[in-house]
């Protein structure tokens, strides 16, 4: 069986520093905000390139860390794509703010600008709900467009909170994510492309008070002393021993975003004209979560990748709107046509930075022997 990501792969090369460092952590005991977990936050600051970083322990709670921290609350809109995975929309609808979505764009798969900009003016027009925020997703590792997305939220005076779950050191025009809203979200969760082994996350931003209230909100709404609590917050701490496995893998990270380029190059060849390939615009480098395609013939590819012993999976058959646990807002299939036509012929193959050619040809071949019945 082909690996859908390669975890084993890249342990192999760098098992004798991870094994190290975890024992490393074994021997000092300091389980809990370690050395480690500053040392960590101090060079993913500097990837990043922004002021500030707290690690947390978990992409999802990033980002109710992010939101509690802009003090999202019942009444707000909070603007966002519906084409992500749930995390994004769940962590606003816990704060008690409403999620109202805005259609993506068909070739990118991230929130279209000028959707966007309606789906602002409508709410600003009902005057029911008060405009909060805006929620970008850098989908399957790839910057959503944001000098159009900035410019919006200037217009308006919203914040941008960027989920980079996806796509960690991902460029926009010479940017990193998460580093393109007021505050950046990722997730280390073992499958992204930069994960540890285990539940992981992390929140960025270049603004001290947000930075400050992330701070509190990480360890139970702290003060100046931990029993001194001067806010509702979480437990919400990275381990020690994840943050020491994500200091061996950060030192790979920039070599593996490069084999990752390589290893789409190679899909790209191989499966020219068979299906609709990603679009990534000028400026962007994605940093591939997943390799995404279309086909309307999707289920038979599936089913003969399946026979063939190579994995695939759908992200996502879904869109956000149509969830059950979202019906309470009252959209409707059509709502969100582009979102819901990717739902509909989108999957994934198999995507790590250890991916070989001769794999690569193999999963084309099976395609081929599909698409061109
Ligand atoms: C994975 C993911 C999350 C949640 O991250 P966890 O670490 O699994 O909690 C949030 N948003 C997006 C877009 C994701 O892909």
């Amino acid at each position: 069986m082909i690996p859908f990501i390669d975890l084993r792969k890249q342990y192999s090369r760098i098992e004798k520093d991870v094994d190290q460092a975890i024992k490393k952590v074994l021997l000092h005991g300091q389980y809990i905000l370690g050395p480690e977990v500053a040392e960590l936050e101090r060079k993913l600051a500097d990837f990043a390139g922004t002021k500030y970083c707290l690690g947390c322990s978990s992409g999802t709670d990033a980002l109710l860390m992010a939101m509690m921290a802009m003090d999202f609350k019942k009444g707000d809109a909070v603007f966002t794509t519906p084409f992500t995975f749930f995390a994004t929309v769940e962590m606003i609808a816990m704060t008690g703010a409403t999620p109202v979505f805005a259609d993506i764009d068909p070739k990118t798969y991230n929130i279209d600008p000028a959707k966007l900009r309606e789906a602002i003016l409508k709410v600003r027009a009902e005057g029911k709900l008060n405009p909060k925020a805006i929620v970008t997703v850098d989908i399957f590792g790839q910057p959503a467009d944001y000098d159009a997305i900035q410019k919006i939220a200037d217009e308006f005076g919203l914040p941008v909170i960027e989920d980079g779950a996806q796509a960690m050191g991902a460029l926009c025009k010479g940017r990193r994510v998460p580093s393109l809203g007021k505050i950046g979200c990722t997730s280390f969760f073992p499958a992204k492309p930069l994960g540890c082994y285990g539940d992981g996350g992390a929140v960025f931003t270049d603004d001290k008070e947000l930075y400050d209230a992330m701070f509190s909100i990480l360890v139970h709404g702290r003060g100046g002393d931990k029993y001194d609590n001067v806010r509702l917050g979480l437990n919400a701490r990275l381990d020690t021993v994840q943050a020491a496995v994500l200091l061996e893998k950060l030192k790979i990270y920039p070599e593996e975003i490069e084999l990752r380029q390589k290893v789409v190059a190679k899909y790209r060849e191989v499966l020219d004209g068979l299906v609709t390939l990603p679009h990534v615009p000028e400026g962007n480098v994605s940093v591939w979560a997943q390799f995404c395609v279309l086909s309307p013939d999707f289920a038979a590819i599936q089913d003969a990748l399946r026979k063939n012993d190579i994995p695939s999976a759908r992200y996502y058959p879904i869109p956000m709107h149509l969830l059950k646990a979202m019906e309470y807002l009252g959209y409707r299939k059509g709502d969100m046509p582009e979102a819901e036509k990717v739902a509909d012929t989108v999957f994934a193959l198999p995507m790590h930075a250890y991916l070989d050619d001769a794999t690569i040809e193999k999963i084309g071949a099976v395609i081929r022997s599909v698409v061109k019945k």
